[in-house]
Order: structure tokens, then C-alpha cells, then sequence
């Protein structure tokens, strides 16, 4: 039989398995996006703050709004340039699309996770819970 102090170390061990090493985040703080516009293109100049806070690379960022927008787009030093004129409201929701659909995990809804790919699909795992979920935004 186990004695008080061993069911006792027993359930401390029990608890730290259940808490993560290093904290999250409860939720995400989008950026506003800052816009200038050059020639009819539109610049968001602070996309490297996007990528940072998304911890998602700049490039994927550029594809997505390439199709939501349907206009080509680049990564150009931090920055992204869309080649269209298009509205600092209209990055700003679309942001927060990219979020839902990359970023926060659709099971307990915590915005640290990272994309993985696996036979061709991509999951998004948390790193808070731990779940896998499909990412179902179709980006090529
Ligand atoms: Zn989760």
C-alpha cells in the first residue's frame, strides 16, 4: 500500500503534467494596420508586427490576402504590398479572418499554435491544448 506522502507526490506530479512549461496567450491582440497608399497599390507597413503576432510567416500572410483581394500581392522588406487600392478597414477585417482560419486553435480558441502539414493537409496545432484541427481555407 502507498503511503500518504507517496499519493501525495503522486497527485504533484499528476498536476505539474496538467501545467504547460511556458504560458499562452488567452487571446489575440490584432494590430491596427497602418496602410499608405504608392500608385494605386496599397502598403501595409506594419505587417511585420501581423507575422509577429500571428508567429505566421509574411509570405503566407501576402497569399492570403492575394486571394481574398484576388489581386497579386509581395512581400517587400516587412512590408506587403497589394496591387490594388483597398481600405485600412477592409485589411483590418480580413486580419482578423486570417486569425480564425490560421491562428487561433478552433478547441479552447488560444492563439498559440503553429501550422503543420501532413499528407498534403495542413492542421493547425496548439500548443496550449494540444488539439490538431484541419485548416479548411483552401490556400495554394
Ligand atoms: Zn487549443
Amino acid at each position: 500500500m502507498k503511503s500518504y506522502y507517496e499519493m501525495l507526490d503522486e497527485a504533484y506530479e499528476k498536476l505539474l503534467e496538467k501545467t504547460p512549461t511556458r504560458s499562452f496567450r488567452d487571446k489575440l491582440e490584432i494590430p491596427l494596420p497602418k496602410v499608405s497608399y504608392q500608385k494605386g497599390w496599397t502598403v501595409i507597413v506594419n505587417a511585420k508586427e501581423f507575422s509577429q503576432t500571428f508567429n505566421r510567416d509574411l509570405q503566407l500572410i501576402a497569399k492570403f490576402l492575394q486571394i481574398e483581394y484576388n489581386a497579386p500581392t509581395r512581400v517587400d522588406s516587412n512590408t506587403i504590398i497589394i496591387m490594388r487600392k483597398v481600405s485600412m478597414e477592409g485589411i483590418r477585417e480580413r486580419m482578423k479572418r486570417f486569425a480564425k482560419e490560421f491562428v487561433i486553435c478552433p478547441v479552447c480558441g488560444k492563439p498559440d499554435t503553429s501550422l503543420i502539414k501532413r499528407n498534403r493537409i495542413l492542421y493547425l496545432k496548439c500548443m496550449a491544448c494540444g488539439a490538431e484541427s484541419p485548416v479548411l481555407y483552401k490556400i495554394k
